[in-house]
């Protein structure tokens, strides 16, 4: 059974060495292509965006795929909602396979707000020492708020960190243990982090570090997600491809 994982997730990673241990499944692994060094699987890949949805439904159909598992992270709502459209074109089944959102714990100090503009605002005007983990892509909005102080925690170097004129970045890839985000919370003296509501352990280091030093949060809340049948751990997704499996 030929499948098409959507990935760039650590469930995405999960999914393919699952199936790479079983020969019932041909899977191949797409990524877009945004980290220089990329977490390489040990089944097919390919890197790089289709060209939209007819781009996707027509990579669907002449690869011949027969099923699509779309392991996106929740913010890649572009490519979700694509997958969905190309998959309903090309009549292939489709299923989302994510990690739940974090909820909110007693202790926690959460903002949560839906855009990165709104977290800006969030931040107010009076100086503050602010702690950003949403990646490099959107970084531009903080220089609308100059007067706090960004430690910028992204994986490759953001083409646009100048824009912030008073900035400590730090190029890390997770996870990240609690420990370790509490030792680089208190050291950079962080009073607020700005996070997006990814879910999922390997990041959940700096929420439990923020409770523990009662550090608030802005937390970016999450796009909706698309309408296909989703599951949130690995059994019920071989589950559903194993029930769509055509035998030969
Ligand atoms: P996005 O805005 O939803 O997608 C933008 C475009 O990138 C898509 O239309 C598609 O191009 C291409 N694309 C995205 N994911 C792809 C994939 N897995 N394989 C092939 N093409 C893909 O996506 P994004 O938020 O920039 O995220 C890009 C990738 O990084 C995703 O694979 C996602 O899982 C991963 N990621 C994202 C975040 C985040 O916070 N957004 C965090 C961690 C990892 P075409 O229209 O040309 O097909």
């Amino acid at each position: 059974m030929r499948i098409l994982i959507l990935g760039g997730t650590t469930e995405a990673t999960m999914l393919a060495n699952a199936l790479a241990r079983n020969s019932a499944f041909a899977p191949v692994l797409s990524l877009a292509g945004r980290t220089q060094n990329p977490v390489l699987p040990s089944i097919p890949h390919r890197i790089g965006g289709f060209g939209g949805i007819s781009g996707l439904r027509d990579h669907l159909v002449a690869q011949a795929f027969e099923a699509v598992i779309d392991a996106t992270h929740p913010f890649a709502s572009q490519m979700s909602a694509h997958a969905f459209a190309a998959c309903q074109l090309a009549q292939i089944p489709l299923a989302i396979f994510t990690r739940p959102a974090w909820q909110r714990q007693h202790g926690d100090d959460w903002l949560e707000i839906d855009s990165i503009t709104a977290a800006v605002a969030a931040l107010g005007t009076a100086p503050r020492r602010v702690f950003l983990t949403h990646g490099r892509l959107q970084l531009a909005a903080f220089a609308q708020a100059p007067q706090h102080f960004y430690v910028v925690r992204t994986i490759d170097p953001p083409a646009n960190i100048a824009m912030l004129p008073r900035h400590r970045l730090i190029l890390a890839r997770g996870p990240f243990t609690q420990e370790e985000e509490t030792e680089l919370m208190w050291e950079a003296k962080i009073d607020v982090l700005v996070t997006k509501n990814s879910g999922g352990s390997a990041t959940y280091g700096k929420i439990a570090a923020a409770r523990s030093l009662r550090v608030g949060i802005v937390m970016l809340g999450r796009p909706p997600a698309s309408a296909a049948i989703a599951f949130n751990s690995l059994q019920p997704v071989l589950d559903w491809l194993a029930a769509h499996h055509t035998a030969p």
